[in-house]
């Protein structure tokens, strides 16, 4: 169970998500929801190793709050494809507060995708599919390449590997949003040959904060980027060579 009551939860999600200019998602619906994703989470992850994150207020703002900075990128009714989700982040957050998308929450770890499909199941989000591949075969499998309006990843490796691994899912004129860290702006400047040649074009990085409660400031880059040609035939490479030699 997590370490604080519903009503702490509820004042924690709140001062949160105020602090983070989230306010309009608070409502006692969200609350509900969110509060029973944590108890999943903090009762999975004891049996299994899905997150290093326990504090239920942490989880708020490095989960919850961290996935949502970029809720409202995402055009109505929009398929979003949510690469290396592990536990479902940013993809069940989207999916709780977006109802109108269609996810698909993409890992090569199938404890984590089991998580992510009984979260989705037990909290009664139809607008979720979970699947256990690896981004770059998944892919190459009839009616995936190309086919998303949207991707999106949080988490998972620097932004020139990133890009190789997400932008092929995404149609001509779709985007790919990557939440990036501290490190987003240098990430940005060593992929942006690399997103060219895959057909992407950096539109805007957006700087931000995730704030706690006690005021500290977590650095964050949204990185939107568009598809506007398609993805030349050879990428995505095996992820060997991706890794070795990163475009
Ligand atoms: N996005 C989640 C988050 O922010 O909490 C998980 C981040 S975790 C650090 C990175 C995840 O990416 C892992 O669960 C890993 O299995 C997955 N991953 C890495 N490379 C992948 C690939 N090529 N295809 C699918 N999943 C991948």
């Amino acid at each position: 169970m997590p370490d604080i009551n519903t009503c702490e939860f509820s004042q924690a999600f709140e001062k949160i998500f105020s602090a983070n200019g989230l306010n309009t998602l608070i409502c006692d619906k969200n609350t509900d929801k969110f509060y029973k994703l944590t108890v999943l989470l903090t009762e999975a992850n004891v049996k299994t190793n899905l997150t290093a994150i326990n504090d239920t207020a942490e989880i708020i703002l490095k989960h919850y709050a961290d996935s949502l900075l970029a809720y409202d990128y995402f055009t109505p009714s929009a398929s979003v494809i949510d690469i290396g989700c592990g536990a479902g982040f940013p993809s069940l957050p989207l999916a709780i507060i977006r109802p109108d998308l269609w996810i698909t929450a993409l890992d090569s770890t199938g404890k984590k995708i089991d998580f992510v499909k009984d979260t989705a199941k037990k909290l009664g989000l139809g607008n979720i599919t979970a699947v256990c591949a690896r981004a770059e075969e998944f892919v190459n499998l009839e009616g995936k390449r190309e086919s998303y309006d949207f991707a999106t990843a949080r988490a998972v490796s620097r932004l020139n590997i990133l890009s190789e691994l997400a932008l092929p899912f995404v149609k001509p004129g779709g985007s790919f949003i990557a939440l990036k860290a501290k490190d987003g702006e240098r990430e940005l400047d060593e992929a942006k040959s690399g997103i060219n040649e895959l057909g992407g074009n950096v539109i805007s990085s957006k700087s931000l904060s995730l704030t706690d409660l006690s005021g500290e400031a977590y650095q964050r880059y949204l990185i939107r980027i568009e598809k506007n040609s398609p993805t030349p035939i050879k990428y995505p490479r095996a992820y060997a060579k991706i890794t070795k030699k990163p475009l």
